[in-house]
């Protein structure tokens, strides 16, 4: 592998220019290192100075010149470097160990060797140097190269202790491991399920972000199951893990919703990006355990189990540390939504389930369907291009409603607001309840969708409650 051009350019010969004017040793280290030996481009650089990598780090700056920005965290003994697109970021040399209650480590300042000992895998521990002497070496203590080529994760020491001390590690092994498709040696494995109960020192936060970066693998599947095998899972996500396993009554069993579910997240993974409609898929069938009945007639059934699932959202989120805003309403949006194209695909349909299909899923319409198609996990072939082919009808008729009648993002041409004017109410039940009617009538189709027919409608609807009109009102000017 020819990493030696790579660091021959910018800004690796400026580090290097500072490492020989100030006699320093300096390296490249950790994840670029391992990047660039797999080819995979970045602009994420760390390095290790033998020395203050601050002092260091202030004087690579001034060489770029006053536009680069230099941030300190004196704590840690970093400092970060911009340099155009890139992100480098110094550290000092240094020894850890480690107390039994914390994963802060007690630092000291150390050696080349010290600071490759503390790295948590054998293909992140790799470092090459920068100064004239030996410029270009790999310094690879752990054959880090061996188990690149061979694509496994390795820890360099003792797995036990590198996940004792830091359980963190124990998310990353898996994290890496989806994200690089390799796998985790099995020493290295069965130290992760001794040390499973560790994890419970780590904060919410830095778990959230290695599950985040394992669902947006190519993968995802692949780091689910590695945390479901060690038993991690079940202690940062007892939810998911109860979706685990298959019952049989009278000879009739339903299907494992945990891996059905991995499946679909695979599904979306290879069609979209977004960490969010992926989530969705993690979450479409969460409420089935608790929705599971065994009907005589019926066999399996989760009746309700998009809805409940939908209620179940926020409470997830708050646990897991994700974001209580637009994101969390979205999945609930999805969670909810997720079956009604599926009726859509099997009766004859109507514009005006597709109108309020429309109305209620807004501009997420096509990642619901995305969803859904994802949602077929069938073995039989046959059966999957029917229920393709019906969700292709859907989307057809999706589209000629859409043009049609405008509902993505619509909103009833009469607002409450109106209501109340008109009526001299102020706001109650009764003028939602009014609001909704008029809604109704318009996506049933028996009202059409401008404000007089709608204005008419109300006026009648509010009679029928026993007002009297006090004022008509003009409809609002269109911005
Ligand atoms: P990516 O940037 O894609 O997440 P990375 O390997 O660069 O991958 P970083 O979190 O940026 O990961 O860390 C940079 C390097 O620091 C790692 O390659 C590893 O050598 C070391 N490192 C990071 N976190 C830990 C940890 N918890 N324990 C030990 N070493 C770590
Ligand atoms: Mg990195």
């Amino acid at each position: 592998m020819n990493f030696f051009d790579k660091i021959q350019d910018e800004p690796f010969r400026s580090v290097a220019q500072v490492a020989d004017e100030n006699n320093r040793s300096a390296y490249v280290i950790g994840g670029y290192v391992r990047d660039l030996l797999l080819g995979r481009p970045s602009t994420d650089v760390d390095f290790v100075i033998l020395g203050s990598g601050i002092t260091f780090a202030k004087k690579l700056a001034e060489k770029f010149g006053n536009g680069n920005s230099v941030r300190y965290f004196k704590n840690f003994g970093t400092a970060m470097v911009k340099y155009k697109s890139w992100d480098l970021e110094f550290v000092g040399a240094r020894k850890e160990s480690y107390r039994s209650n914390s994963r802060k480590p007690i630092v000291e300042n150390g050696s080349l060797t010290d600071d490759q000992n503390r790295r948590d895998f054998t293909i992140n521990a790799m470092s090459i140097s920068l100064n004239k002497n030996d410029f270009g070496k790999l310094h690879d203590p752990f054959n880090g190269l061996n188990d690149l080529g061979n694509r496994v994760i390795r820890t360099p020491l003792d797995p036990d202790i590198t996940f004792s001390d830091d359980p963190l590690r124990m998310m990353r092994a898996v994290r890496f491991a989806s994200q690089l498709d390799f796998t985790i040696a099995e020493s290295t494995f069965e130290a992760i399920i001794r040390n499973k109960n560790r994890i419970t020192i780590v904060s919410g936060e830095r778990i959230i972000d290695e599950v985040n970066k394992i669902i947006m693998a190519t993968k995802p599947s692949i780091g689910f199951k590695l945390l479901e095998e060690s038993g991690i899972l079940k202690i940062i996500f007892p939810k998911f893990i109860a979706l685990k396993g298959v019952e049989k009554v009278k000879g009739l069993a339903h299907k494992d919703n945990f891996y059905h579910t991995l499946q679909v997240l695979d599904n979306v993974a290879e069609k979209s990006n977004s960490l969010w409609l992926r989530w969705a898929a993690l979450l479409h069938d969460i409420a089935k355990p608790v929705t599971k009945r065994f009907e005589p007639d019926l066999g399996w059934t989760f009746h309700g189990h998009e809805f409940v699932g939908a209620k179940m959202v926020p409470g997830i989120f708050k646990k897991l540390k994700l974001p209580l805003n637009e994101k969390m309403r979205y999945v609930q949006k999805l969670v909810q939504l997720h079956l009604r194209p599926i009726v859509l695909s099997q009766d004859i349909v109507s514009d005006s389930a597709i109108r309020r299909l429309l109305f209620d899923a807004g501009n997420d319409i096509y990642d619901l369907m995305l969803l859904c198609e994802a949602d077929i996990t069938s073995k039989n072939e046959a059966k999957i291009k029917l229920y393709l082919e019906n969700f292709t009808l859907v989307r057809e008729k999706l589209k000629e409603v859409e043009e049609k009648d405008r509902l993505l993002n619509w909103q009833p041409p009469v607002n409450g607001e109106i209501i109340m004017e008109t009526f001299g109410l102020r706001p109650s039940k009764t003028v939602g309840k009014i609001k909704t009617a008029i809604r109704e009538a318009i996506l049933d189709g028996n009202l059409h969708n401008n404000f007089r027919e709608a204005y008419n409608f109300m006026i009648e609807e509010g009679k029928r409650c026993g007002f009297e009109v006090k004022k008509i009102v003009d409809e609002p000017s269109q911005k």
